[in-house]
């Protein structure tokens, strides 16, 4: 990697830090939904399993076992139009375009039974935040990364364009599934935004075929799926996510795509048991752990004090002896 897109990198990744940390702090302060805890329902499994493992893996896969033998099996060079253009240009470019290709591949996934089984995962959630967006299925992950970087790489882009790109899309994921109550006024028309995307993430019958956008709000009005009742959803369980049962675990979500189960019924056997139950008895053990530390740290602490208020109270004694011995010469 050359050094300009190293720093490249260094700049875009601290904007998405700082972005992330904005989002977080405007969710504490205006939720969209009142009383939704940071460390949400879900939270562990989207930022470890999805966030981290997933795109780590995923990234490897999309790039280098997909787009370059793609971009080395064929001379693309005649269709390198976007080459001579300016990066803002191209940017815009690849934006717009890769932005209608999801509305109507998402579209699709709401309409089509064998589709709906790569995106249910993202409506699994019953509390929506800004790490909601991370929840993919990775089989739509893998067409939908495909799609958007393979005609940047072909059309031969600027090396900026891909982590700018990437960049935009971490920053919309983050903003639109932020529960923050955020009033776009007129500009709901063209960004997409929580007072849209979070309606999507709600359970009721007339939302479930609208709000498709994920950038652009636009398309949402242009083509007749615009949903914006000028309310917000109810706050109880049922209001949010599926409406039916689906599972919490990274990759009993994977197999639930591909095969429907009971897992209270797959319950009575050992094997499985002892893995459902694997995660969850984890993150018990770390809780615990930590309140131990926090425990011991607490009882460390006062006994601190108490030694730091003996030494004072000798100190004390002293300077006042001496003050006193002062006086007296
Ligand atoms: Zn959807
Ligand atoms: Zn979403």
């Amino acid at each position: 990697m050359s050094s300009t897109n190293m720093n490249l990198l260094t700049i875009t990744t601290s904007i998405l830090f700082c972005w992330m940390f904005f989002i977080i702090l405007m969710e504490r302060l205006f939720p969209y939904r009142k009383g939704l805890k940071f460390f949400r329902e879900g939270f562990w499994v989207d930022l470890v399993w999805y966030t981290i493992i997933q795109s780590y893996f995923l990234k490897i896969l999309i790039f280098d076992y997909i787009i370059q033998p793609i971009n080395h099996s064929f001379d693309w060079s005649a269709y390198q139009f976007v080459k001579h253009w300016s990066v803002p240009v191209q940017v815009l470019f690849f934006l717009i375009t890769h932005d209608f290709y999801i509305y109507w591949f998402h579209r699709f996934q709401h309409a089509n039974k064998f589709l709906w089984r790569t995106h249910e995962a993202h409506h699994s959630g019953k509390e929506v935040d800004f790490l909601e967006g991370s929840r993919s299925h990775a089989v739509e992950i893998i067409i939908n990364q495909t799609i958007e970087f393979l005609p940047i790489i072909v059309l031969g882009a600027d090396p900026a364009v891909l982590p700018i790109k990437a960049l935009l899309d971490a920053v919309f994921g983050m903003f639109i599934h932020a529960n923050i109550d955020v009033k776009m006024g007129k500009w709901k028309y063209i960004f997409n935004s929580p007072e849209l995307h979070l309606w999507h993430h709600a359970n009721y019958q007339e939302v479930f075929h609208a709000n498709f956008s994920t950038k652009f709000a636009f398309w949402d009005y242009l083509f007749g799926t615009a949903y914006f009742p000028g309310h917000k959803p109810g706050n109880e369980r049922e209001n949010w996510g599926l409406y039916y049962d689906f599972p919490k675990d990274y990759f009993l979500q994977h197999a639930f795509s591909i095969k429907r189960f009971d897992e209270k019924k797959l319950l009575r056997y050992k094997w499985f048991a002892w893995y459902y139950n694997l995660r969850p008895n984890i993150l018990k053990k770390i809780t615990h752990w930590i309140e131990d530390l926090e425990h011991s740290f607490m009882v460390e602490n006062s006994s601190m004090t108490y030694r730091r208020t003996e030494q004072q109270e000798n100190k004390e004694k002293n300077e006042s002896y001496n003050h006193h011995s002062e006086h007296i010469k």
